[in-house]
């Protein structure tokens, strides 16, 4: 399979290079080239399927040109090496929970497969992961390539703008792992992250890549859990929609491709926090990349979403189609913490900031066609992770998953950084 970049169809590589480079050198997102549909008999079987199983044949279907079924196992298997259960919280709404990996967030599931796949393809040498976070990103990947031989990771986080259970995931863990922290937002972390990949002279003397989900290693094998979500919903005889809280739009975009291998979904939510350029996008204005704004489901706190031409791409750049599939939406930080702290009272669930979001606008979408649609919307990290302003919200305290509290005891170790290109550059360089 080849992949082309987004700014220039005709601008292909093969898969080692897609996910070794990350980003194409004209700044476009690689896609692959042909998106394989797979067939009924898979869709009509897919209940008897375990999610590694599942993952097995999605994988195959988009890889096997390039890998081994063997590295395809070994992929899978990493992977998929914890569940993405479906849980009821109220009649026709459903939760995909997609926390329950290493570092609590879905995240996890990109990062595990990203690690695995570039110590396949890599060739013996260091290589250097540069990877902006707003928060879970930076956990994610640490966590998946924490020890990993030959590679060396950097990740740059804004200063006070992540949460501090985030932030000990990824600055304590050490060795082949480095943390820093820069003075400003997201935004400028990975505006930095974009230029070291496009510098020359970097690039003459390093082996940089990414693991944001500008890469295809990280943003693939989020279709996975798509499918195996639609394998486990009680059948009934109504449409299908996904509700996917957003900030960079690997995860919707994910699903999107799961949509275009066949899977029956009928309709996905883009829901946002203020941080809206995509909603006001599918409402009919211009893609306007915005500075972002700091709320409490800051994970999503993106005002220029590295995928919206992959929401596009996947459409074959048919705006109308796009439109049509995809319904955008946003919440304030009052609308999440209520629905929150009703959710709760009402059903017993405790949702995090994200989920609540996606929360919102998968019920504000069925309330319009009443007994029509069965809806899923995606929770994306552990309310843990986000423990002052989910207790802050609901007056109680949370009981924290052992994995998570052990994370607390780690010791901060840091480099500080103003946002200034040049001195991130001579930090890689010495
Ligand atoms: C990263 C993240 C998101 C946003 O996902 P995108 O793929 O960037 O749209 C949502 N929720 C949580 C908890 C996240 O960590």
């Amino acid at each position: 399979m080849k992949y082309y970049s987004t700014n220039n169809p005709n601008h292909k590589v093969d898969l080692k290079e897609a996910v070794i480079k990350g980003l194409a050198p004209d700044q476009g997102l690689y896609m692959p080239e042909k998106i394989p549909v797979l067939n009924s008999d898979f869709f009509s079987n897919i209940h008897k399927l375990s999610f590694k199983e599942i993952g097995y044949k999605v994988i195959s279907a988009l890889f096997s040109e390039d890998l081994s079924q063997d590295q395809i196992k070994a992929l899978v298997d990493h992977t998929l090496d914890f569940d993405a259960p479906v849980v009821p919280v109220e009649q026709d709404v459903f939760t995909l929970e997609l926390f329950h990996g290493p570092t609590l967030a879905f995240k996890d599931f990109g990062a595990r497969f990203c690690s695995k796949l570039m110590s396949m393809l890599q060739d013996k040498g260091a290589i250097k992961v540069l990877v902006a976070t707003s928060g879970d990103t930076g956990s994610a990947v640490a966590n998946g390539f924490l020890g990993v031989e030959g590679v060396e990771v950097v990740i740059l986080y804004p200063s006070g703008k992540v949460s501090e259970l985030q932030e000990k995931q990824f600055t304590t863990l050490g060795e082949n792992i480095h943390a820093i922290e820069i003075e400003g937002v997201f935004d400028d972390c990975q505006k930095m992250v974009k230029e070291a990949f496009l510098d020359p002279e970097l690039n003459s003397k390093l082996l940089l890549t990414s693991a944001n989900s500008i890469n295809i290693a990280r943003w693939i094998p989020q279709c996975l859990y798509y499918f195996y979500a639609y394998s486990r919903l009680p059948k009934e005889n109504k449409k299908l929609a996904f509700s996917v809280p957003s900030g960079n739009f690997g995860n919707l975009a994910a699903g999107i491709l799961a949509e275009r291998m066949g899977l029956p979904i009928d309709m996905f939510i883009a829901a946002t926090n203020v941080n809206k350029v995509v909603p006001d996008y599918l409402s009919g204005q211009a893609f306007a990349p915005k500075p972002s704004i700091q709320t409490i489901s800051n994970s999503m706190d993106v005002g220029n979403p590295s995928n919206f031409y992959r929401l596009l791409a996947l459409f074959g750049g048919d705006e109308e189609k796009l439109k049509e599939k995809v319904q955008g939406c946003f919440y304030t930080d009052e609308s999440t913490k209520e629905a929150m702290v009703n959710v709760k009272a009402q059903t017993g669930y405790t949702m995090d900031p994200h989920g609540a979001v996606a929360y919102l606008g998968l019920k504000a979408f069925m309330d319009k066609y009443p007994d029509t649609y069965q809806g899923v919307f995606l929770e994306t990290a552990h309310p843990g992770k986000f423990r002052s302003t989910v207790e802050d919200a609901l007056g109680e305290a949370l009981v924290l998953p052992e994995r998570l509290a052990a994370f607390m005891e780690g010791e901060k170790k840091v480099t500080f950084m103003e946002n200034d290109y040049e001195q991130f550059k001579k930090y890689l360089l010495g």
